[in-house]
């Protein structure tokens, strides 16, 4: 390893990939550090029964051309690399609430005809809420390519108003109110304060064309990772950084837990700033600021079964499946753990484009890490049979319940492995394995968003604890950060070009 760069960036998750994108594209020397065999963070994929199983990043949105991903990833250079597969168009995602099911249909006129037709009477309601996402949407400068003269980036009431208080406002319905929330799990929402404009930025999003990835998530950062090599860039995997040493003034290295130091101008954490944060020793970082960041809440963290069907078993699902036992969606966050589970996530993987039938599934439960607090000491693979009764306990619980909404389809399955919060925290390092970074709180705006810059003047955040989750989020984050480098808005204009 060349010991000194312009630029060093510790983690590989799509924020860090992105980062060094931007970064070595425009002639920067970048180092990029990951502390994994395989880079990506959630983007990760790993194979099991011969198949391959995606970990973080199931489904993406606005990508037909004009739309926002589509810019994003042809500026990325991303397209000719990730080959997508469209879900149904009229229902891409489909929310059973209490045994009946809904559905969200892509388009805008087709999302409200769709519900429009299970909720006649509420016709103007879902116009207006339609009319209102899309309002939030167009008011960001950030996500709508705009250059940018003020450092508002959404409009303060959305930010200030939570999705369930939002949602209130639109439907006096309170059916279609828990189906307007129903794909909560993509943001984790917790009710009374997950913000407006985060429900609205995802809805939007998905609402304009979903589509399943093809082949793995891994493609998104394969393809970033060899357009940062052809800039020059480098990428180090089993490189995991111990501490982050600092003078009197800036960050100068990064110590490797292999004993190897990294140089540079300036550094990038794509880590949980938390982590990030017990990295480093230093006066710079005052206590006040530590003790804020150390005190965000985390959003939950889930657990997963990875379905494998025996082969030419089981009809290719082109939709999501939310599904809820009971009628209150905002529930799920506070399940309760003896009548596990009251809620779950549904999705078939797509290993070509439109397939006739399923290779492979994941089933997602919401978990929160006091469930597997005891075995927080074990590290993968070695937690213990008590620990390994427990996972199948949980994955025997979650496929039951899916049994009731697809009858038979236990008999179609090979194999499955399971994953737990423990999993998510030690592959990727985030706080309790938390799926999406810290809460974002409507009654605590400004202390609950984090900033790209830290107490320490060349050392930069990046990824979904900064801006906002997925793959919208963090690309979004990604330029914000690198914004501290080149500009904001000529990096707007050169993504614009595209
Ligand atoms: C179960 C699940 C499903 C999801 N589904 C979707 C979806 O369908 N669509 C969507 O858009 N988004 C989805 N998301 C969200 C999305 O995957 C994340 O928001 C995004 O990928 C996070 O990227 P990040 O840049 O913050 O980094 P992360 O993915 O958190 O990566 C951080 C990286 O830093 C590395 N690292 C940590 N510590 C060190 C260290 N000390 N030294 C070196 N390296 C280190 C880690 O190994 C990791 O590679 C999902 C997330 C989860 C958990």
């Amino acid at each position: 390893m060349d010991k000194k760069y312009d630029i060093a960036i510790i983690g590989t998750g799509l924020g860090g990939l992105i980062c060094g994108y931007i970064l070595s594209r425009k002639g920067y020397k970048v180092a990029l550090l990951e502390k994994n065999p395989q880079i990506g963070g959630c983007l990760q994929t790993f194979k099991r029964f011969g198949v391959k199983f995606d970990t973080g990043m199931h489904y993406i949105g606005s990508l037909q051309e004009g739309q926002i991903l589509h810019k994003l990833f042809n500026f990325l250079h991303i397209l000719d690399d990730v080959k997508v597969s469209p879900l149904d168009k009229n229902g891409y995602d489909v929310i059973s609430l209490a045994g009946q099911r809904y559905k969200y249909a892509s388009g805008y006129e087709a999302f409200m005809e769709a519900l429009s037709c299970s909720f006649p009477n509420n016709r103007r309601d879902i116009e207006d809420y339609v009319a209102r996402v899309r309002q939030i949407a167009a008011s960001s400068p950030l996500y709508n390519m705009r250059n940018i003269s003020t450092h508002t980036f959404i409009d303060a009431d959305y930010i200030k108003t939570s999705v369930n208080e939002f949602i209130a406002s639109v439907t006096t319905n309170p059916v279609l109110g828990n189906v307007l929330a129903g794909n909560l799990p993509l943001y984790a929402g917790v009710k009374d304060k997950t913000p407006t404009y985060i429900h609205a930025l995802i809805n939007n999003f998905y609402i304009q064309s979903a589509y399943r990835i093809v082949g793995g998530s891994d493609a998104i950062a394969n393809s970033l990772a060899k357009s940062i090599r052809s800039f020059g860039g480098e990428i180090f995997t089993n490189c995991e950084v111990k501490s982050c040493i600092c003078d009197d003034n800036k960050a100068i290295a990064l110590n490797l837990t292999n004993g190897e130091r990294v140089e540079a101008d300036s550094f990038i954490s794509n880590i949980h700033p938390h982590k990030m944060l017990s990295m480093i020793d230093s006066r710079l970082i005052r206590k006040a600021y530590r003790d804020r960041i150390n005190a965000l809440e985390n959003t939950i963290s889930n657990f997963t079964v990875y379905i494998k069907f025996k082969e030419n078993t089981t009809p290719y699902l082109n939709y999501n499946y939310y599904f809820y036992e009971e009628g209150d969606v905002w529930r799920a966050n506070n399940y309760d753990a003896e009548k596990y589970p009251q809620s779950y996530l549904y999705m078939h993987q797509c290993h070509k484009e439109n397939p006739q039938y399923a290779q492979s599934a994941e089933l997602i439960g919401y978990m929160r890490f006091d469930e597997v607090r005891q075995w927080t000491d074990t590290t993968v693979g070695s937690r213990g049979e008590d620990y390994k009764a427990f996972k199948e306990m949980k994955a025997q619980q979650l496929l039951s319940k899916l049994e009731e909404s697809f009858p038979g389809i236990n008999t179609a399955i090979e194999g499955y492995e399971t994953s737990s919060p423990l999993t998510y925290r030690d592959y990727t390092a985030t706080q309790d394995g938390s799926m999406y970074g810290i809460i974002r709180d409507k009654n605590f705006p400004t202390q609950t968003l984090v900033s790209q810059r830290t107490k320490i003047p060349n050392l930069f955040m990046t990824g979904q604890n900064i801006n906002s989750h997925g793959i919208l989020g963090v690309t979004i984050g990604a330029a914000i950060t690198c914004a501290e480098f080149l500009g904001l808005n000529e990096i707007i204009n050169e993504i614009d070009k595209y």
